[in-house]
Order: structure tokens, then sequence, then C-alpha cells
């Protein structure tokens, strides 16, 4: 399971601070990452995930320190990618549902199953813009566990979602996490959604 540990990691865009933080999150655990639009939510998400490098101090994944002062200075490739869900999604627009996850992986059984969770079986041959909202969220979240990551990462992973499907998939979701021994962070800004999930939290915003 992955440790992550961020020292005073700080980020600021054209001068102004948006995030100054210390934090070590424990393996295994739900992280649920709160705070107001504007916190810095998905740029700490992002910086997690290696996507954007801080300003200043550390984030460390497993025994790897990402990041030192803006500087990458150790990405190991035997490192496993984080699953990462974006907020907009960023799916493929000329690939199919099946294609997303083939691309992620060639484990035929384990697509399978990820059909099943996000209830997409028989939108296998679809690209996204024949989806609803809700498909092309639950497309984003079965392409990121696709890999069997160590981390995933989710921004807003249940907006487009009605509460029933909402409620299925993370029961799914929870035993997947279970099964691949992995620490999630998941960014919301509704507290109840995540409310008997998550067992760390992260409040941005509201510091100085
Ligand atoms: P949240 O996800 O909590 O809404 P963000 O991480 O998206 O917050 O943004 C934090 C702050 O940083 C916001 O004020 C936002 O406008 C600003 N910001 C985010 N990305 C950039 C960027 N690439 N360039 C400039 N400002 C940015
Ligand atoms: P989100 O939080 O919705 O995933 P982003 O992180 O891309 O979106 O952006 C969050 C906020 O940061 C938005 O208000 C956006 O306008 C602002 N922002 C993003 N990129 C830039 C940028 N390059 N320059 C200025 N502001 C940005």
């Amino acid at each position: 399971m992955i440790r992550i540990h961020i020292e005073k990691r700080l980020k600021a865009y054209n001068g102004i601070q948006v995030l100054r933080i210390e934090k070590t999150v424990t393996p295994g655990s739900i992280l649920r990452v709160t705070g107001p639009s504007g916190a810095g939510k998905t740029t700490l998400l992002k910086m997690i995930a290696g996507l954007i490098a801080p300003d200043a101090g550390t984030i460390a994944v497993g025994d790897a320190v990402w990041y030192e002062s803006a500087m990458k200075i150790n990405f190991s490739p035997q490192q496993r990618q984080p699953g990462f869900v974006f907020q907009d999604y960023a799916l493929f627009p000329n690939m199919t549902v099946l294609q997303h996850l083939q691309y992620a992986t060639q484990d035929a059984a384990w697509i399978t199953r990820l059909l099943a969770i996000g209830q997409l079986q028989t939108f296998a041959h679809h690209k996204p813009a024949h989806l609803s909202g809700g498909q092309q969220q639950r497309l984003a979240i079965l392409r990121a566990l696709a890999i069997r990551p160590r981390l995933l990462l989710m921004d807003e992973p249940f907006s487009a979602l009605d509460v029933k499907m909402k409620t299925r998939l993370i029961a799914d979701l929870l035993l997947v996490i279970k099964e691949l021994n992995a620490t999630a962070i998941i960014v919301s800004h509704n507290q109840q959604e995540l409310d008997g999930i998550c067992n760390d939290e992260l409040v941005l915003g509201g510091e100085e």
C-alpha cells in the first residue's frame, strides 16, 4: 500500500498562494479532500499524481520523492501509475468504452467485471459522444480502476450520478479498493455523499 507524505507543499498561480499544507496519508486509507471552490483541491490531486509540480516543498509517494522544490527528482519507472478520474473525465473521443478499458488492461475477465460495476455492458461499443454524462463519468472511473492502481485519485467522481447509481457504484468501488490494497483520495465539495466511506479528511481553504 502507498503512503503519501506532503510537506509544506506550496503552489502559487500568478504570485497568489493557493495551497500550503502538510499531510501524511496512511496506507490503505480513503481520504476525503473538501473545501470551497478554488481552494486548490484539483491542484492538490494533480500534484500528487505528478501532473503539476509544486513550487516548493516535497511530495513523497511510497519511497519515491516525486518532486522537491519544483524539480522532479525521482519518478521511478517501476512505480505504478496512479488511477486518475478527472473532473471533466478526459475520455478519448475516438475510442469506444471497450477500447478505453483495453488500452489500460489486457485482462478480459477484469474488463468484464469493470463493465458490470459501471453498468456499461450494453454500451461497450459506444464512443463517449454517444454516452450520457453519467455513463461517461462511470467510464472514467472504470478506466482509472482498469490499471489496478495502488493509488486512486478521483476528482468529484460521482457528480453526474443519481443517488441510486452512486450508492451501488460506491459499494463496488470500496470492495475493489480493498482488493487492490489501494489508497484512495477523493475530492468532493459534497461531504454527505462521502459520509461513511472515507476514514480520513483534509479540509482545504481557511488556511493562511
Ligand atoms: P478547486 O479544485 O478546489 O476548485 P483548483 O485547484 O482548481 O481549486 O484551483 C485553485 C486556485 O488556483 C483557483 O483560484 C484557481 O483559479 C487557480 N488555478 C488553478 N489552476 C490554475 C492555473 N493553471 N493557472 C492559474 N490559476 C490556476
Ligand atoms: P477544475 O477545478 O474544474 O478541475 P481547473 O483545475 O482546470 O478546473 O481550473 C480551476 C480553476 O482554475 C478555474 O476557475 C479555471 O478558470 C482556473 N484556471 C485553470 N487553468 C487556468 C489557467 N491556465 N490560467 C488561469 N486560470 C486557470
